[in-house]
């Protein structure tokens, strides 16, 4: 059990500070930040349905009004109360972030505060090793410097006893771009390669798939080749946040990834939820996609069609070139609608099955945040939570925390959730998941244990 909560491989910097941390670094700028950008206070107001007027908050709480603390801890954490889905996540986690820009600004002793808050969390509750995550903004000489530093400080973070490695986000809209700036960042200082371990896409996926992010793959493949010693390795978000598509592209979507050759993926709800509870969760949820999503989801069933009979899942080939056919004709955007039967449901959880066997061949990881997970993709029954299908199957699996200062958890608490919501015992789940520092992108075999 103390061997599963000393691990953390999925975890974003911002996201692990607490609202009293988001205070103490905010009370000295809030007045300086610009909380219309990045339309922040448009969203809030969209989704809570009123203006939260952070500058107040903050000049109240600098007056000792208690009343305004909860309103804080209100802005910056998502809770069991909050409802479900990435944008009610992403305006909570965009609260310290507006703090965190305007801060970056000011100098290098700003993130060295940040980083020693954060590390001294998971230092004081016995963790031994984490894998930090972060992403950038400004120009390309901007988001190189931020990442040095870092990549700088975490290093004089470690300790014999506690190692602290960097693996920076990469925006998904430019994706190209932004791994040029994680090699621009190691050619310029090749002592940090050991620091900075892998490169991960987050945020929003929804409109992004993954045959965009090809390019990326082959860009880093070429660079790992030159590097041998010090690969870098792709984490990647999917499967988190999918209504934008059917339940076979999504689970679609994570094989092709774990195909591309990612090493870990960042939740895949989708492989672990019954597809039933799946589109349970909105009225008519993953009936439409665009006619781009059908059209590649009709090649995959083609290409993959001998193992997917396998599984019992039915391809027509002749259907499915007639129905290309037809969309073809089509513009790319258009709107495809399919419904739901029991059959094609039954379909989708023989697709689940195969997409998890094809992840314990390659031997891709998934990285399971109980807590997130549960509230973003709303799945009020634990009974229904995705880790009951991943524990019950060989895939490889580590539990992690994702935003723990957002959630308000620590590794701990979730794997205690886990032992709570499952049939595990602390041994027959640390038989079950192993160590999870295996899963790491680096570590130190030589650090005193
Ligand atoms: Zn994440």
């Amino acid at each position: 059990m103390k061997m599963l909560a000393q691990t953390e491989l999925h975890v974003h910097l911002p996201g692990c500070l607490t609202p009293a941390d988001v205070f103490a670094l905010g009370r000295d700028v809030y007045h300086l930040i610009d909380w219309d950008s990045f339309g922040y206070r448009q969203l809030f107001a969209q989704i809570h349905g009123y203006d939260p007027r952070p500058e107040q908050l903050f000049a109240r709480l600098q007056q000792g009004d208690a009343t305004a603390w909860d309103e804080l801890v209100f802005l910056h954490t998502y809770r069991e109360d909050d409802k479900p889905g990435f944008d009610h996540f992403l305006v909570k986690f965009r609260f310290f972030l507006h703090i965190w820009w305007q801060r970056w600004g000011t100098g290098e002793q700003v993130l060295a505060e940040l980083l020693s808050r954060a590390v001294a969390g998971h230092q004081a509750r016995g963790l031994r090793y984490v894998e930090y995550r972060c992403g950038a903004s400004g120009t390309q000489e901007e988001q190189v410097a931020f990442h040095r530093q870092t990549a700088v400080f975490l290093h004089q973070l470690t300790t014999p006893t506690f190692q602290a490695r960097y693996i920076i986000s990469i925006p998904r809209q430019d994706p190209l771009t932004g791994l040029e700036v994680v090699l621009t960042l190691l050619a310029q200082y090749p002592e940090l390669r050991e620091i900075v371990v892998g490169v991960d896409f987050a945020s929003i996926e929804e409109g992004q798939p993954p045959k965009k992010f090809r390019p990326v793959f082959a860009r880093l493949a070429a660079y790992n080749r030159e590097n041998p010693k010090r690969p870098l390795t792709i984490v990647y978000h999917v499967g988190e946040s999918f209504y934008d598509k059917s339940l076979e592209s999504a689970v679609r979507w994570c094989h092709e990834v774990a195909l591309m050759g990612a090493r870990r993926l960042g939740h895949a709800i989708v492989l672990g939820l019954d597809p039933a509870v799946a589109i349970a969760r909105r009225p008519f949820a993953h009936e439409q996609e665009p006619v781009s999503e059908r059209l590649d989801q009709i090649r995959y069933d083609l290409a993959h069609r001998q193992a997917l009979r396998r599984y019992g899942v039915a391809v027509d080939e002749a259907a499915l070139l007639a129905e290309a056919k037809r969309l073809r004709q089509r513009e790319e955007d258009e709107v495809v609608e399919r419904p739901f039967t029991p059959e094609r449901l039954a379909d989708i959880r023989q697709r689940q099955q195969y997409v998890l066997d094809e992840l314990a061949r390659l031997g891709t990881v998934i990285e399971c945040c109980p807590t997130g997970n549960r509230l973003i993709a709303g799945i009020p029954n634990p009974q229904h939570h995705p880790i009951h299908r991943f524990l019950a199957h060989a895939v490889n699996l580590a539990i992690c925390t994702d935003n723990p200062g957002n959630f308000v958890t620590t590794l701990a608490d979730e794997v205690g959730w886990v032992l709570r919501y499952t049939r595990h015992t602390p041994h027959t789940l640390l038989t079950r998941l192993g160590d999870p520092r295996r899963f790491g992108l680096s570590y130190d075999k030589h650090m005193r244990l």
